[in-house]
């Protein structure tokens, strides 16, 4: 049976990541962090000075880049982004942790000439399938046609707590209030912008991820994964 795309969407600090790449071990996947990527075009054209609403720089900036994942999912290398060694792509996963590259790319996601070129290489690396891809509007744009689609959620308060508890892990510095500002700057942002809102898909189960512990968050979206893949396969 071939191995399905599992979509995962939801907003800002709702677990995502941590869950879909436990997730995406548990089912022997792949797992691809769009975030990363749009985090990375944000560090990117801060780094280059391309102004964050210029479409025509931000076009050629996106046009000469394309990202690989290595130990999988977990490095996010890319090409095309200036200082590389041998053969293989710059390697930005630290780069662009922590709320400032979160910002960026919360900012350079609402252009429209970024988001074409991410979704095409995101189609790409979903092609193959055996992967579990998150992020905003993979359900609803990406792979509309994905075999099993999760929307995690969770209160803002426990958001904003999960985030800085994310990043305090880190050896960062948190501002609890600014941090909890900036996710309600963040969801706003990415529900009401034009291009690809975030929202669940209409065949996406939602899951609040407000009470429950992580592991059974895994075993929740695990049940829907299976279910999906055992009654509609692709
Ligand atoms: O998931 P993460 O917090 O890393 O995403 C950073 C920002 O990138 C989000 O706030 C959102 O604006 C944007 N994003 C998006 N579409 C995706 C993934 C992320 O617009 N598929």
């Amino acid at each position: 049976m071939t191995r399905p795309v599992v979509a995962i969407d939801g907003p800002a600090g709702a677990g995502k990541t941590t869950a879909s790449r436990a997730l995406a071990r548990r089912l022997g996947f792949a797992h691809v962090d769009t975030g990363a990527m749009y985090r990375a075009v944000g560090i990117l054209a801060e780094e280059r000075g391309v102004a964050l609403d210029d479409d025509a720089a931000l076009a050629q900036l996106v046009a000469g880049l394309s990202f690989e994942l290595a130990e999988g999912g977990e490095r996010l290398l890319v090409r095309g982004a200036g200082p590389v060694s041998g053969t293989s792509g710059r390697d930005l996963s630290d780069a662009i942790r922590g709320p400032h590259a979160g910002e960026l790319a919360s900012r350079v996601s609402t252009r429209p000439a970024v988001r074409e070129r991410l979704v095409a290489l995101q189609r790409d690396l979903g092609a193959g399938g055996g992967i579990v891809m998150e992020g905003r509007d993979i359900g609803t744009v990406v792979f509309p046609d994905a075999a099993a689609k999760l929307f995690l959620t969770a209160d803002p308060t426990e958001r904003a707590r999960r985030r800085a508890a994310e990043l305090r892990a880190r050896g960062g510095e948190v501002d609890e209030q600014a941090l909890a500002r900036d996710l309600a700057q963040r969801d706003q942002r990415d529900q009401g912008r034009e291009h690809s809102p975030l929202r669940p898909a209409p065949d996406a189960v939602v899951l609040d991820t407000t009470r429950l512990t992580f592991e059974a968050v895994v075993d929740a979206m695990e049940r829907v994964v299976r279910a999906r893949w055992m009654t509609d396969p692709p």
